[in-house]
């Protein structure tokens, strides 16, 4: 089959490398002419694990092109997958969709023989019927049906999360729209991943009630972190017990500084408007919102309790991670975004340290010095700060730590290192829900 992807970002380049790996012939069209260039030259924009031998092998293949016009690869397409950003709309929370009309526009223009065009993006249910709507209206004589296909893949295995989904959602009532989407996702039937077929707007909802699902999770097992510091009790525990039932499942219950990321809040508060506008609002997820909002911010009190003063004028501060989660260099809505302004506005001097975020963190935190490592970044510090969980913070040498640091002050926000161990090697050791 062949393919038009709109929108080569974390969402876009790996579902278009994935459908060039399955044998389809995909071109990735962006309207970015830094991207295009660099992945033309062979470069990966994002960091991604296992995305730049995924693209070069395609593209060697003869089965993967990047264009920055893709009037041929959309007019010869079987599929037209439209994969672009649809971030917050600045005032009101709503989706901003006005990339993925502006996307449609340039189909319809396009489009002759039967052409299914997909939405990949994560958009409020009813989108579909605007995008089908563009099109007619642009180009009345257009052979075409509108799919909603939600993309459900993680930033850091989102090769594996393609390949192995867990389902695919397809949303439309075309038989022939229907037939095209099972033959994209025909190499999935070998491991027999479940194809739900629903209707558009079904499939639109089921992509936010699983990112708000997901959501809550995350903000459940926060709260009863906080309350297991009051208490006396054990969030790894508490979430082990819970999570062993199989109703409830072990998946998304680590307690942490509260969700971030280029999804979860976005969407969340997008699906609160939503449900607002239709009259059937959410209060879990209004509620979850609310929740993980003050947490973020919560989290630079815990710091400054940890040093014993909320004047930390002539404290330096070492953080270990910035991104808003291990394996991507992706920074929007991160955590750190919140915690580590809220710090520099009580005084603290912050230096960090981050294994890929580093770049565009340097952007968005002005202020904070980055390091070169993770050592250098505790180097003089009077507290190091753990947010992000990569692999090669997990088993720092403790002792050369404490040697480093000005003062023996670990927060650790991901629960990535034992107390009693802390404690033996000497620091003083602050983590979430261990009480
Ligand atoms: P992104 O910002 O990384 O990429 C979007 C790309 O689209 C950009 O490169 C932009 O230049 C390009 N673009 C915008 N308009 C275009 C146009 N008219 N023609 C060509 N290119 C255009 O975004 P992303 O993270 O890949 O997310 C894309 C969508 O997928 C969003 O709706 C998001 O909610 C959803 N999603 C994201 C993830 C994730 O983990 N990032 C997971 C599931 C779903």
């Amino acid at each position: 089959m062949r393919v038009a992807m709109i929108g080569t970002g974390y969402v876009g380049l790996v579902s278009g490398a994935c459908f060039a790996d399955f044998g389809h012939v995909v071109t990735c069209i962006d309207k970015d002419p830094h991207k295009i260039d660099r992945l033309t030259r062979g470069e990966i924009p994002i960091f991604e694990p296992g995305l730049d031998d995924l693209v070069a092998r395609n593209v060697r293949g003869g089965r993967l092109f990047f264009t920055l016009d893709g009037a041929q690869a959309i007019r010869e397409a079987d599929a037209v997958f439209i994969a672009v950003g649809t971030p917050t709309r600045r005032g009101d929370g709503h989706a901003d969709l006005s990339y993925v009309y502006a996307a449609a526009e340039e189909i319809a223009v396009l489009i002759s023989d039967f052409t299914v065009v997909v939405t990949k993006s994560t958009v409020p249910v009813g989108t579909g019927d605007q995008v089908e709507a563009i099109i007619k209206r642009t180009n009345p004589n257009a052979q075409f049906a509108v799919v909603s296909n939600p993309e459900f893949l993680r930033e850091g295995a989102a090769i594996e999360d393609f390949k192995r989904p867990d389902r695919v959602v397809v949303g439309s009532d075309d038989e022939r729209a229907q037939a095209v989407m099972r033959e994209l996702y025909r190499p999935l039937s070998l491991n027999e991943t479940p194809i739900v077929f629903t209707g558009r707007r079904t499939s639109e909802l089921i992509k936010y009630a699983a990112n708000a699902f997901l959501a809550m999770k995350i903000t459940f097992i926060n709260e009863m972190a906080d309350l297991c510091e009051k208490a006396g009790a054990d969030v790894q525990q508490v979430a082990k017990g819970i999570g062993l039932d199989k109703r409830i499942g072990a998946k998304f219950l680590n307690a942490g500084p509260g969700y971030g990321g280029s999804c979860f809040p976005k969407d969340t508060v997008a699906l609160v408007r939503t449900a607002n506008d239709y009259g059937a609002p959410t209060r879990l997820i209004e509620t979850t919102v609310a929740v993980n909002e003050a947490r973020k911010k919560a989290m630079a009190q815990k710091v400054a309790d940890a040093i014993g003063s909320n004047d930390l004028r002539g404290k330096t501060i070492g953080v270990l991670g910035v991104t808003f989660k291990p394996n991507t260099d992706d920074m929007r809505d991160a955590p750190s975004l919140d915690i580590l302004p809220a710090l520099q506005a009580m005084g603290a001097k912050i230096q960090g340290f981050d294994p890929e975020g580093g770049h565009e963190a340097e952007r968005l935190l002005p202020g904070v010095d980055f390091k070169t490592g993770p050592y250098e970044a505790a180097e003089g510090a009077d507290l190091l700060l753990i947010i992000t969980e990569w692999d090669q913070f997990r088993a720092l040498d403790l002792d050369r730590l404490k040697i480093l640091m000005n003062a023996p002050v670990v927060v650790d926000l991901r629960n990535i290192y034992k107390p009693g161990e802390m404690v033996r090697h000497g620091f003083t050791y602050t983590s979430i829900g261990r009480g």
